[in-house]
This record gives C-alpha cells, sequence and structure tokens, in this order.
C-alpha cells in the first residue's frame, strides 16, 4: 500500500496539526495571510490518531508533527500523548517559540528529536524574517533544549542579501553544542515571492564554507538512506551541519515521505498540487487504505511532475500548490 509504483517505500509520515502559527516567516507564509479551513474540517485529535494507526499498521517507522506550528493547538498534549502509544519513532518540527513549556512532555513520551527553525542570529533580522519580535525567546529555547540532551537540528533557510551571510556564524554554533545545522535551499510555493536570484544554492554554501576553513578541516559525514541532505562536519567540532538542496540538486530517488494536511488530506509530494481527501472518507466510514494506496501510486517520480528546473521555476506550476505553512515543510 505504500510502495510507489518506482518501488519507493514510504515510510516517513508527516502530519500538519494546524495551518496556523505564531510567527509569520516570509518564505512560508504570504504577507496577507492564508484562507484557514474552518475548524469542523481539520482532523480532530482522534482522528489523528485513527489516520496514524492505519498508517503505521501499513508500515510507517516515523512519524513527523508540523504545521504551521504544531505546539499552538490547544489539544497539542493529547495528541503527542496518543501518537507516543503507536509502534513509531515520533519527531517535531517547531519554531521553538513556546517549547519551554512541552520539555516535560517531551521527556515523558520520550520525545527526542526536535527539528527548530532558525534563520537568523540577529533579533533585528529575525523580526524582519518572521514579522515577530520572539528571537531572544526562541534561542534561549533552543539551548535549554540542547542542555536537556534532546536531538537538535536547526533548519536555517538561506536567502540572498537576507541572511547569507551568517551561514559560518550558524556553523560555529557547532563548535561547542552537538546541534545539526541544516541550510535549506529557498523553495518556491503559493504566495511566498519565490524567486531563482533569492536562492543560495548548496554550491554557493559550500563555497563560502571553503573560504572559511581549510579542505582538510571540511569533512563530509555519512548521510543516512533517506536523508535529504548532504552532511559534513568540521573538524573537532562538537555538532556539524548539512544542506538540503531540493532547487538545485534533488532527492527524490530516495523519498520515503507521505505528507497529512492539518484538514486530512494526503500529499504524496511537496510540490504535487494533487491531494487525496482522507478525512471525509473517514468520516463517512469509508475504509481509507484503498485511497492511500491509490495517492502512493500516482506520484511522480521527481518533484510532484516538476522534473527539470523551467518547470520548476514556472509560477503557473508552484501556484496550484499550496502555500508551505498549510503543507508543513
Ligand atoms: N513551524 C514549524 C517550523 O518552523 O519548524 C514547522 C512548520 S515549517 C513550514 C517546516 C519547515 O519548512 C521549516 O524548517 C521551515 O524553515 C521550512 N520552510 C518553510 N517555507 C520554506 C521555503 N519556502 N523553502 C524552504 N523551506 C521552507
Ligand atoms: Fe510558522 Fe514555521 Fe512557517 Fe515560520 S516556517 S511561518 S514558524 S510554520
Amino acid at each position: 500500500m505504500l510502495t510507489d509504483t518506482f518501488g519507493r517505500h514510504h515510510n516517513y509520515l508527516r502530519i500538519s496539526l494546524t495551518e496556523q502559527c505564531n510567527l509569520r516567516c516570509t518564505y512560508c507564509m504570504p504577507a496577507e495571510g492564508v484562507a484557514l479551513t474552518p475548524k469542523s474540517h481539520l482532523m480532530t485529535a482522534q482522528e489523528i490518531y485513527t489516520i496514524a494507526q492505519k498508517f503505521v499498521d501499513a508500515g510507517v517507522t516515523k512519524i513527523r508533527l508540523t504545521g504551521g506550528e504544531p505546539l499552538i493547538r490547544k489539544d497539542a498534549q493529547e495528541i503527542l500523548e496518543k501518537l507516543a502509544t503507536l509502534d513509531v519513532e515520533l519527531a517535531i518540527s517547531t519554531n521553538a517559540v513556546i517549547t519551554d513549556r512541552y520539555i516535560e512532555l517531551f521527556k515523558k513520551i520520550g520525545m527526542q528529536n526536535i527539528n527548530v527553525s532558525l534563520d537568523t542570529l540577529i533579533p533585528e533580522r529575525f523580526k524582519t524574517i518572521t514579522r515577530r519580535n520572539y528571537f531572544q525567546r526562541v534561542y534561549d529555547n533552543i539551548f535549554q533544549l540542547v542542555s536537556e540532551g534532546f536531538n537538535i537540528k536547526l533548519n536555517c533557510v538561506l536567502m540572498k542579501e537576507i541572511n547569507e551571510d551568517e551561514i559560518i556564524d550558524f556553523i560555529q554554533l557547532s563548535k561547542d553544542h552537538a546541534i545539526h545545522v541544516r541550510f535549506i535551499e529557498f523553495m518556491p510555493f503559493d504566495g511566498n515571492n519565490w524567486d531563482r536570484s533569492k536562492l543560495v544554492s548548496f554550491q554557493e554554501i559550500m563555497t563560502y564554507v571553503e573560504r572559511a576553513f581549510s579542505k582538510e578541516d571540511i569533512l563530509r559525514i555519512n548521510d543516512r538512506p533517506n536523508d535529504t541532505s548532504k552532511n559534513y562536519q568540521i573538524k573537532n567540532y562538537k555538532g556539524s551541519f548539512a544542506v538540503i538542496s531540493t532547487v538545485t540538486n534533488p532527492f527524490c530517488d530516495s523519498c520515503n515521505r507521505i505528507r497529512l494536511t492539518a484538514n486530512g488530506k494526503i500529499k504524496n509530494c511537496l510540490f504535487s498540487s494533487d491531494e487525496t481527501d482522507l478525512l471525509s472518507a473517514l468520516r463517512d466510514n469509508e475504509p481509507i487504505e484503498p485511497l492511500i494506496a491509490k495517492a502512493l501510486k500516482a506520484k511522480f517520480k521527481m518533484r510532484g511532475g516538476m522534473d527539470t528546473p523551467e518547470k520548476f521555476q514556472d509560477p503557473s506550476q508552484y501556484e496550484k500548490n499550496r502555500s508551505m505553512i498549510t503543507i508543513g515543510g
């Protein structure tokens, strides 16, 4: 049921808990906001659990919660506790604005792996990028998570003339802390004013790194199966860094991800505009397994069918997709 026509087995489910967020990152949320799905059309905690259980029964071994900001959901605790009873590795992507309230819960349910978004180390810039003034809170919460022993990956979306001058400062965070910094190429979605000229490519990132460190000190470390990133470490640093090059060097061949939006639709690819409505079927007491299988069989080989740079950069293609805030990354 979870294998597509290219033989890729999908054992990693990403569930978006909400379309809302306490930040407004320019690359993720359109300035005018997004039309929100009415609450009655969003999955309840029980519906999330029921659907997740079916995926786990079919072979999913990892679930990541995302959003919007997953932790702003009032029933986030209930959802996390329910999902933690499944035989699956549970992880979360968060902006860390309110993670301090959840430390005990994360520990109680044994959730170790936390991805945090942080695009700048400069408070004023944080305000410009996220349209909110929460830098210090986020920064303190990240180091609280680190000191509490969680595995932290820092996701940093790089944009020309916005934050590319901070690449080395981010890598320096990995000197004394076991933080894994991941530089993400800026990707096009509906309403995020994407432009190829704003992209900082894998090659450009590595040029910055090679200018700052000697060749012998830049260690290429092993990528794990299904990794979406190329991983590196600076010699003798505690942490590491990576580049996610979805635009210039996609990793579709080893894709094992399937996405469930907060309103209960499957997206078989981050870039696919086709969606399959599981929630309506579930509410009508119809089996959802055949729908999941059909959605997987319809998956394109590469980036939702945008298999050339020309197609990928064509607004008429990516504007058919949702805004990132309603997908979840
Ligand atoms: N609010 C949580 C957070 O920020 O981590 C979870 C949701 S957020 C949509 C998930 C990830 O998508 C974040 O790491 C964010 O940086 C990334 N993201 C959002 N828009 C993006 C874009 N246009 N290009 C690349 N990454 C993007
Ligand atoms: Fe919110 Fe995360 Fe999107 Fe930023 S990247 S607006 S924190 S969902």
